[in-house]
């Protein structure tokens, strides 16, 4: 495996909320690796803002201890470290106030052509403000970029508003609306493995695929997150966006190219073949309870009645020819056995089964392919089980672990955010979220929503450490189906 790096032209990325959790955990180590393998050249400017009482080498002081925290010490290289962090400048600037900004404009020598991008990493309901500032101020060029992540609205109503604000100020094509789910490597790996082999395609579809499981599972809870989660839940947290978003690249139509508007139409027009939840048993909702000395959710949240969702178990369909029959199954939690993303295909059985009964079953091919831990893609074949005792049938994987061929060949698995910042340099929006498929995803998922708030009633609560409600566990069991182990 060959890594090739192909460098970007030297950028100024602006990264409002500079000092915030965000940018020190993610987008300051992912600018830094990008630097040291070469493809952020030394001539970029990152320019930090917030309102935080720091000059340039203050914030480069936090910036460097980002970099020790987050990167680790060990791994960092010192010519890169310090060619990293003098591309590194500092405003001091409030979003909600004219404070700063004549500075912001002065560290952006206008004169040079370079690309642009606004990145705010700061809270959404500044959302609005910055954009408007950054107009106002100048700032933004026809080509410049603005970045956005979720929360992407709280629901239909709000995530228009929230469109209409940035259509105020910038073009469709000048929003970057992240989903770092997008931006994994095993995520991407899936669209090369549907669309650049000939040997999935003709079998992606309700004659060989019985259903689909998607699962995003995490062992922790909302830990001090638990009041500003409370009234979101696991429904708008992840499913509205991650988990609707990996559906869209399992079940979209190969797009006539790899091009943005061309991958982003295809992922539209799954969520709007998505049936309409209207058996409310198809929706599980939970919320973990308390054990072993770890608190429930209504004590992380610090409200006893609330209902919040920590757990979400749904079964739906794409209402379109492809797809036509073929149960897609959904489930994402806080506090569940272990952390595991992963994305199951799983084929119809084999029509007629040649070998005796003594030769045991044929098994169910499953094509499973993990974001996390790991990431990877198995394939699990039937095969004879080795050895001379008779004719005796076998389960076994094909194994793709992407971390061994990394190790192989002394790379790194890159982070999510590596990839898509440098996207948003190169002006590349394939792995981005276009507004209405956001919008789409939202008129989805209210409905069930607005059906939980009319029922009333509180989500089931489950064990920490489990997979879940009984009532997940009885969602496929209904339809005579399991769900995988929640295993890392
Ligand atoms: P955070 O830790 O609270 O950081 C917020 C940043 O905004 C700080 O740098 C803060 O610095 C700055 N800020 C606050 N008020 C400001 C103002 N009036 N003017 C200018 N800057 C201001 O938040 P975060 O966790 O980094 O999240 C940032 C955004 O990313 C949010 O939209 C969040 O939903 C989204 N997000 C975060 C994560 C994550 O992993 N953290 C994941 C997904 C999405 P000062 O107070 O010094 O101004």
């Amino acid at each position: 495996m060959v890594a090739r790096i192909v460098p970007v032209d030297p950028f100024d990325l602006v990264v409002f909320g500079a000092t915030g959790d965000l940018a020190r955990r993610k987008l300051i180590p992912a600018l830094y690796h990008r630097l040291h393998d070469g493809q952020m050249p030394d001539e970029a400017r990152i320019v930090g803002a917030a309102r935080g009482e720091l000059d340039r080498d203050g914030f480069r002081r936090m910036a460097d201890a980002a970099l020790e925290e987050f990167v680790g010490a060990g791994e960092l290289d010192p010519d890169a470290r310090r060619r990293f962090l003098s591309t590194i400048d500092y405003v001091r600037l409030d979003a909600l106030s004219s404070d700063g900004w004549g500075q912001l404009s002065a560290a952006l020598p206008d004169a040079d052509e370079r690309p642009r991008a606004f990145y705010l990493s700061v809270a959404p309901r500044f959302f609005g403000q910055v954009a408007e500032r950054v107009h106002g101020a100048g700032l933004a060029r026809p080509d410049s970029r603005i970045v956005i992540e979720k929360p992407l609205g709280h629901d239909l109503a709000s995530a228009r508003a929230l469109n209409a604000c940035f259509a105020g100020h910038f073009g469709e094509h000048q929003i970057y609306r992240i989903d770092h789910y997008l931006g994994k490597e095993t995520v991407q790996n899936l669209m090369a493995l549907r669309f650049a082999n000939a040997l999935f395609e003709p079998l992606w579809n309700a004659r060989h695929i019985d259903h689909v499981q998607i699962t995003v599972a995490e062992s922790v809870g909302v830990e001090k997150r638990g009041p500003y989660y409370d009234g979101i839940g696991a429904m708008r947290d992840m499913v509205q966006n991650h988990l609707l978003q990996l559906l869209c690249l399992i079940a979209m139509e190969p797009p006539a190219r790899f091009e943005p508007d061309a991958v982003r139409d295809e992922k539209l027009k799954v969520l709007r073949a998505l049936a309409p939840v209207t058996d409310l048993e198809a929706v599980v909702r939970g919320q973990y309870a308390a054990a072993n000395g770890t608190p429930a959710y209504a004590a992380d949240a610090e409200s006893a009645e609330s209902r919040t969702e920590t757990f979400v178990a749904l079964k739906t369909e794409v209402a379109n020819w492809r797809w036509s029959g073929v149960p897609f199954y959904l489930r994402t939690g806080k506090r569940l056995r272990a952390r595991v993303s992963e994305i199951a295909i799983a084929f119809k059985p084999a029509p007629h089964s040649i070998f005796p009964g003594s030769a045991g079953r044929t098994g169910q091919n499953v094509l499973a392919i993990r974001l996390q831990p790991d990431e990877g893609i198995t394939l699990g074949m039937t095969i004879k089980d080795p050895g001379p005792g008779g004719l005796r049938l076998a389960p076994a994987e094909l194994d793709m672990t992407f971390a061994d061929r990394l190790a192989q060949a002394h790379l790194r698995m890159p982070d999510a955010y590596e990839r898509l910042v440098m996207d948003v340099i190169r002006g590349d929006q394939t792995l981005f979220m276009r507004g209405d498929e956001v919008e789409a995803a939202w008129a989805w998922v209210d409905p069930i929503i607005a059906a939980w708030d009319e029922r009333g009633d509180r989500p089931a609560p489950y064990d920490p450490g489990s997979s879940g409600p009984e009532d997940a566990l009885m969602l496929m069991h209904r339809d005579g189906r399991r769900w995988r182990e929640i295993a890392a």
